[in-house]
């Protein structure tokens, strides 16, 4: 007998490093699994179909919600980004964690349904660090980067409802990925999590 595996949300807004810090989270945890969503929007340069997403057209997707084959979904950008259930269930029913990176409505929705999820939100450390690596890029109009910029501080304005906060620093990756395992580790520990431990005791 083991517990469940923890559902392990980590959220960011563009220009926290969210991408770079899930990559050598998973390096360094190679045990967990990394949710791969669905999505509506066209695939990027280099995106492979079931690798960074499942591609999929609106109609499916909106099949799959009806289904109920969604655990939890939202519109982003004009786009649907959604949360297969049944992969989710089978990763944790195995025992093992599993990584959603998802957005901050996705988020609320997952603390809501599982409430022993862990929700983790990672931020640049001050505004001006967050603008400067939005215009880092130097690929976006100016009305594109005061779009992300007023973005990003609706969505670290929703912090204080997550588990954690992570700042990641410049240079930050490798403390913030290690900072994540910490907390992942600890959940595992969580009295609750470890009942089908201590149940035993109480058996005789
Ligand atoms: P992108 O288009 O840049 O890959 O993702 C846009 C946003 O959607 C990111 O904040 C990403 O974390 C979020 N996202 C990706 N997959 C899901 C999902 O399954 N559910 C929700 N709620 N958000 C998602």
């Amino acid at each position: 007998m083991q517990s469940k595996g923890t559902l392990v949300v980590i959220s960011g807004p563009s220009g926290s490093g969210k991408g770079t810090v899930v990559k050598r989270l998973r390096e360094i945890m190679p045990e967990v699994s990394l949710s791969v969503s669905a999505t509506t929007r066209a695939p990027r340069e280099g995106e492979m179909d079931g690798r960074e997403y499942y591609f999929i057209t609106r109609d499916d997707f909106e099949d799959m919600v009806a289904q109920g084959e969604i655990l939890e979904f939202t519109s982003y950008c004009g786009n649907y980004y959604g949360t297969p259930k049944k992969e989710a269930e089978r990763i944790t029913g195995e025992g093992r964690d599993l990584i959603l990176e998802i957005e901050v409505d996705g988020a609320s929705q997952i603390k809501r349904l599982v409430p022993d999820s862990v929700t983790i939100m990672l931020i640049p450390p001050t505004v001006s660090k967050l603008e400067e690596r939005l215009r880092g890029r130097g690929t976006e109009t100016e009305q594109v980067i005061s779009n992300r910029l007023a973005r990003a501080r609706e969505e670290i304005k929703l912090a204080t409802s997550y588990d954690y906060v992570v700042v990641n620093e410049d240079d930050g990756v490798e403390e913030c990925a290690e900072t994540i395992r910490e907390i992942i580790r600890a959940e595992r520990n969580k009295s609750a999590r470890m009942s089908y431990i201590t149940d035993k005791f109480l058996e005789n």
